[in-house]
């Protein structure tokens, strides 16, 4: 044994209960009794009431680097991540320069991160018109699956897939029984909304319709069904569509759906005009449908709750909802974010852990993540879920200090976070990497 943490409250996949978890060669050996002693000469991590939650797994994180590094960076966004409890990071693969469609792209992507990565990353693939013989390499290459766009990405060198395309794509991902991800908006609803530009949030709500994401998701549908792939639905806001998937799981279809903490805990109602840190596609819509889709995630049908962070520049997020970029910066912050609201509608933090850590895990086939038990990583987000604090955008870790939750106050600190048996951040503060005297510890994680 070379490590033991100790809390009255470690949430285990059987519950939470006081334990001591021992940790060898970086990996749980056992969940044991409270009480339990180590060998002389073992440290201990005592931990009292704080909580001992496993590492969260944010599937989806826009690092952009290489290409448009000075957006976020491989050493910027780990370390967000790290301080908000997150241990594990899997990259989408557009924004960059190039985008993560071929197997050298992959590479160019792995080499700015080797080195550079505070917590664990892994990387999804693009599927592209016109890459389709791009996909089976890049699977074995060791991508976690593959995103593809319904409709127009933001970006002129990740093109979205039409129907045509999504057929032939979703075959070949059925082929390698893989796993594809999607942006579900609909082009031609999209298009034929109300575009009228400007800086009321009204303005831009109705112009990225539910009906977009309820016509893309049941071509998704459509599709999986067919051809037998296995789907997933990113960044779910339309509550819309929670009768559809369910639909679809219970006849057999292999779908599954993430939302964000932006969609859980933020209101169109409440985001001023101009404010375009709140900017996202799909959008932030009512406080009602805000509330199904807590419902949605109450009964099973929405899966995961990853961050969906995706920042830009101060300059570009200009007060005009169809000018501006549209990403929202919460990787440091989900846990808390997503923590704040669920206490206050009667969740547990086994809740939160399923939904941000077992499922995303489970989600990218990441079978030594997700969980506090023996034979997983020694992966540990340590919080303080009484305790609150106000975020100063300045003081946070990702590149540029832009984020829709300035000047919140949330509940739920994060004390410490290990990554593998080791300590990778003190009370928000990095461990690793400069200017302390140890290197970044983050492994690439493939298939
Ligand atoms: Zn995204």
């Amino acid at each position: 044994m070379e490590l033991l943490l100790r809390s009255t409250r470690v949430v285990t996949p059987e519950g939470v209960r006081a334990a001591a978890v021992a940790v060898t060669g970086g990996r749980i050996a056992a969940v044991l009794p409270h009480g339990t002693e180590p060998p002389p000469g073992t440290p201990v991590e005592e931990l009292g009431d704080d909580v001992i939650l496993p590492g969260l797994v944010d599937t989806h994180v826009h690092v952009n680097d290489p290409g448009r590094a000075e957006w976020e960076g491989f050493a910027t966004a780990t370390r967000a991540a790290a301080a908000g409890g997150v241990t594990t990071l899997v990259d989408m693969p557009l924004n960059s320069i190039p985008p993560t469609t071929t197997v050298p792209h992959l590479r160019a992507k792995q080499a700015v991160a080797r080195g550079r990565a505070h917590i664990d990353v892994g990387f999804w693939g693009g599927a592209l018109p016109g890459n389709l013989d791009d996909l089976r390499p890049l699977h074995d290459a060791g991508v976690l699956g593959f995103k593809a766009f319904l409709s127009p990405s933001g970006v002129d060198e990740f093109p979205h897939l039409d129907r045509h395309d999504l057929d032939a794509v979703a075959t070949r991902i059925a082929e390698l029984d893989a796993l594809l991800i999607v942006h579900a908006e609909d082009p031609d609803r999209l298009a034929g909304a109300p575009q009228r530009g400007g800086p009321r949030y009204a303005d831009f709500l109705a112009s990225r319709p539910r009906a977009a994401e309820h016509e893309a998701i049941a071509a998704l549908v459509d599709v999986a069904r067919r051809r037998g792939t296995r789907v997933h639905v990113l960044h779910l806001s339309s509550a819309d569509a929670l009768p559809l998937i369910a639909a679809a799981r219970a006849e057999g279809v292999r779908i599954t759906a993430e939302t964000c903490p932006h969609f859980l805990t933020l209101a169109a109602e409440e985001v001023p005009d101009g404010a375009t840190e709140f900017k996202c596609c799909p959008p932030i819509r009512e406080a009602a449908n805000r509330d199904a889709l807590w419902a949605g995630l109450a009964d099973g049908v929405v899966d995961c709750v990853v961050s969906d962070h995706s920042p830009c520049t101060a300059d570009l997020k200009v007060p005009d909802f169809a000018e501006a970029w549209g990403g929202i910066s919460s990787l440091q912050l989900g846990l808390s974010a997503v923590w704040t609201e669920a206490r206050r509608r009667g969740r547990t933090l086994a809740d939160v852990a399923r939904w941000m850590s077992t499922a995303p895990a489970a989600l990218a086939g990441l079978s030594a993540k997700g969980a506090v038990e023996g034979g997983r990583d020694a992966d540990f987000a340590v919080l303080a879920p009484d305790e609150t604090f106000t975020v100063d955008a300045a003081a946070l870790h990702h590149r540029n200090p832009v984020t829709a939750y300035a000047g919140r106050t949330l509940t739920g600190v994060v004390r410490s976070t290990w990554l593998r048996g080791r300590k990778v951040t003190d009370h928000g503060t990095p461990l690793t990497g400069p200017p302390a005297l140890t290197a970044p510890t983050g492994r690439l994680l493939e298939r």
